[in-house]
């Protein structure tokens, strides 16, 4: 016979207390996330029964995970998954966590399609990660045509999961490529969106633990002014729009007022507009092909 000396409750509250030492945030969500994980359960059923007994394998297993989020790994990447755009995404190290700023770069381009009532919308997503973006877009903009790129393979196979994941339907054809170099001019887009790496190679340090020592940096950071990525995308991207096609591209604070002359400068590109995070911060820029 199994010996059973735990209940879910008494190892949630042993994790409470070492995420608190530890100066982990929200120690009980995270406990109560990680013990659900184990149980393969609803955090819902954790309240039904709150004592439940878990064998020595599974008191084990949750110790395990607990001492990964005491090293900072963010919960997400240890329970494999996340929220975006209140749909289930998986995650690993491979790709970015989804952020909830993102959210509203989505709600844009959602918007545009919907309004503009055209089926057949050609979008592509640049660096798709784990396909958060185009996924979402899949979801509640349908009948599009969807396209999902990004540098790493590791990065596309979490994308491909995340599509099945949400029972996409329309397919989303995913490709491995740097960027633009896989098209030819002749392929017309009608809306690209991007949200791009954007940090300063001298703010990575900076960055809180789980950032900097978890995220794949490849990811995140964007060269000496944090816009290497942005300029090339406002560079390049017109060439593979059509005309009036719209161009969505999320920033960091701070970056607005360079991306948006930058923009203008570049001539081929118009009604550029500017739109802010639910914090009020300058997140987005969107402009329209000439
Ligand atoms: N598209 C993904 C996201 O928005 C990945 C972005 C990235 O890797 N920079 O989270």
């Amino acid at each position: 016979m199994v010996k059973t000396q735990w209940d879910s409750k008494q190892l949630i509250i042993e994790a409470i207390n070492l995420f608190k030492k530890a100066n982990i945030p929200k120690p009980r969500l995270n406990a109560e996330l990680i013990m659900v994980y184990c149980m393969n359960k609803e955090r819902i059923d954790l309240y039904v029964d709150y004592k439940k007994k878990l064998t020595r394998i599974e008191a084990n297993y949750f110790r395990a995970l607990i001492q990964r989020r005491l090293k900072k790994e963010p919960v997400q990447y240890i329970i494999g998954r996340t929220e975006f755009m209140s749909l289930p995404f998986y995650v690993n190290k491979h790709v970015l966590i989804p952020r909830p700023e993102t959210e509203v770069l989505v709600e844009q381009v959602m918007n545009h399609v919907l309004e503009n009532k055209k089926r057949n919308y050609r979008i592509l997503d640049i660096g798709t990660g784990s396909g958060n973006i185009i996924v979402s877009l899949a979801k509640y903009a349908p009948k599009c045509l969807y396209m999902g790129i990004d540098i790493s393979n590791a990065a596309l196979k979490v994308a491909k999961k995340n599509a099945k994941l949400n029972k996409i339907k329309d397919d989303i054809k995913f490709l491995n490529a740097d960027g633009f170099e896989c098209f030819s001019r002749r392929r017309h887009f009608d809306v690209i969106v991007s949200n791009p790496p954007y940090i300063k190679s001298s703010d990575l340090n900076g960055l809180q633990d789980e950032i900097k020592m978890h995220e794949p940096c490849i990811a995140l950071e964007a060269g000496e002014e944090g816009l290497d990525k942005i300029r090339y995308l406002i560079d390049n991207s017109y060439k593979f729009m059509r005309k009036n096609a719209l161009l969505t591209i999320e920033f960091a604070y701070g970056q607005c007022k360079s991306i948006k002359s930058y923009a203008i400068k570049k001539g081929k590109y118009k009604h550029i507009r500017i739109v802010k995070d639910l914090s009020g911060i300058d997140r987005i820029i969107m402009m329209n092909r000439k």
